[in-house]
Formats: C-alpha cells, structure tokens, sequence
C-alpha cells in the first residue's frame, strides 16, 4: 500500500479531515537519518503533522513544525509544502531512550514536556508568519492540539503514529487533523469523539492494513462528505550543491581558506536528509576567489 494522503470536509465545509499514511516516507527518513526507535518515532510523527498542516494551506505556502522540548532528543523539525512533500530532521537521532512498555515508546520523555512549538508558514516574497504554543506532554499530537486551541482557535482532534518494529524499522506510520469550524452540533461533536475512541491508537490502525477509506468514512461518514484532494506525499529534499555553495560562501574567504589548508576540503551534510556533499581544495580556492571579489 503506497502512501496517501486525503483532504475531506462535510458538505457544509463545518468538518475538515486531512489524513496521511506516511510508512514509507518515515521508513525513508529512518534510513537516511539511521534514527534509533524513540527518535524514529518523534520525526515520523512531526513529518506527519507538518505534512498534514502543509497540505491545509492554500496555495504554495512552506510549512516549518519546530518541537523544541527539554528532553534529551533535541530539536524535532519537518518542514513541507502543498505538494505533499516533506522533509526533516531530529537533533540526536542515536539517542537509545527506554520505552514505557513493550508496547510504546516514551516520546513524550525523550523530546520533553517542557518547552515550545513553533509553526512557520512561509507565504513566499520572505513573508512569513510564525505561531508559537508551549508544550503540553512533548507527545506530539497531544500538543498540536493545543496550538491549535490556542493559537489558531479551532477546537481539533489530531492522532499522529509511528510503529516501530524490534529491528529499528518503520512498520507503519500516519495520522490525521479533524476541526471543527463554528456551527457544529453538540451532537455530531459528540459522535465524532466516540468514532475516535473506536478507531484506537492510530500507529496500529494503520499497522493493520487499513486504508485511509476506513478512517475517512467512520469521521465524515456516509454521503455528507466533500473529498477536495488526494495526493501521494514523499520524502522530499531540496538541498543541492548550488544552495551549498551559497551556503559555504557566505562564511567567508578566510574560513573557507582555513578548511582547505586544514581538511583539503569542505564536507558539508545536509542536516534534513543526510545527503553529503564534498568541496575539493579547488573548489575552495575558486570560492575564495568568489568571495574576495565580491568583497
Ligand atoms: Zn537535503
């Protein structure tokens, strides 16, 4: 089953659902990032969110989700755009962190409970908006929510979920955001809270073999659903040796001159995919001279 993500609403538009299954681009930035469980499943969740919140926007808008906690995983960050595509990175990646139970990772311990997250919504023409709430448990989608209560006024449901098999592989991951704009009933909130209980934690929904079908039907059910877009999300980075080179240079002739004469060249890594890339002493030399000129 490939990866998917659906934008749903009601036929009033009071009721949006945005839904993602996510395995393989978590699988891919397992691999790429060689994350140990606990951060496997901090940076599949985060991914998630921000594909998520990325495929809500209108337009060509970049989302960025910071998770900045106290714990001892470091900073969490993904950032994505309308296409569905995705990219991110955790600060300590090997950090070997003890589970609660056989059965779940202690997210919330390794990123931490105290601290903030930030969204970023970058409307192009450097335009860029950012909304901020402090943590609630470092779970992640628990504190989604809260943002989304407080900074954005819009009561949300959101289950974000990464399983992670003993070898350190991805079994499945997805999650979703349901909200509620004014004017639903009490009664259909009611509803909707019970087919969330019903649906359990969201890691195994997905670990099962269901389908986005099966999570999209019992929350918008029946005929009173507007599907608006479905699209297949991937890992996606857009890191390229020319946006290094604008990077290197802006370092300046002398730390530039200072790597060659050291290492007899500049490896620099890509913080969200891992990808390396090597400046030779030439190269170096030819920057310096780039930068000397411009100076
Ligand atoms: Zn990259």
């Amino acid at each position: 089953m490939d990866d998917q993500l659906i934008w749903a609403t009601d036929q009033e538009g009071q009721i949006r659902l945005i839904a993602a299954r996510t395995t393989d681009l978590v699988r891919e930035a397992q691999r790429r990032h060689n994350s140990w469980p606990t951060a496997t499943a901090a940076l599949g969740r985060t991914m998630t969110a921000a594909l998520l919140i990325g495929a809500m926007q209108k337009g060509d808008e970049k989302i960025t989700l910071r998770i900045l906690g106290d714990g001892p995983l470091g900073a969490v960050v993904a950032q994505s755009n309308g296409q569905g595509q995705v990219r991110g990175y955790v600060q300590n990646p090997d950090l070997d962190w003890p589970s609660k139970s056989p059965e779940k990772l202690d997210v919330g311990g390794a990123v931490g409970s105290t601290g903030h997250l930030h969204v970023t919504r970058d409307l192009g023409l450097k335009e860029s908006y950012t909304g901020s709430a402090p943590l609630v448990s470092g779970e992640i989608a628990e504190d989604l929510t809260h943002y989304f209560a407080t900074s954005e006024q819009t009561p949300s449901a959101v289950a974000l979920g990464v399983l992670v098999n003993e070898d350190g592989s991805v079994q499945a991951a997805g999650g979703y955001i349901l909200q509620l704009l004014p004017g639903v009933s009490e009664e259909r909130i009611e509803d909707i809270e019970k087919q969330i209980q019903a649906l359990g934690p969201i890691s195994h929904f997905f670990a099962s073999g269901k389908d986005l079908a099966d999570l999209v039907e019992p929350l918008l059910p029946g005929h009173e659903k507007k599907v608006l877009a479905v699209k297949k999300p991937a890992f996606y980075c857009h890191c390229d040796r020319e946006r290094l080179t604008v990077m290197l240079k802006s370092l300046g002739a002398q730390e530039l001159a200072q790597m060659r004469e050291e290492q007899g060249g500049a490896e620099v890594v890509c913080h969200f995919c891992s990808e390396r890339f090597w400046f030779s002493a030439e190269d170096l030399t030819a920057l310096e001279r780039e930068v000397s000129g411009l100076e």
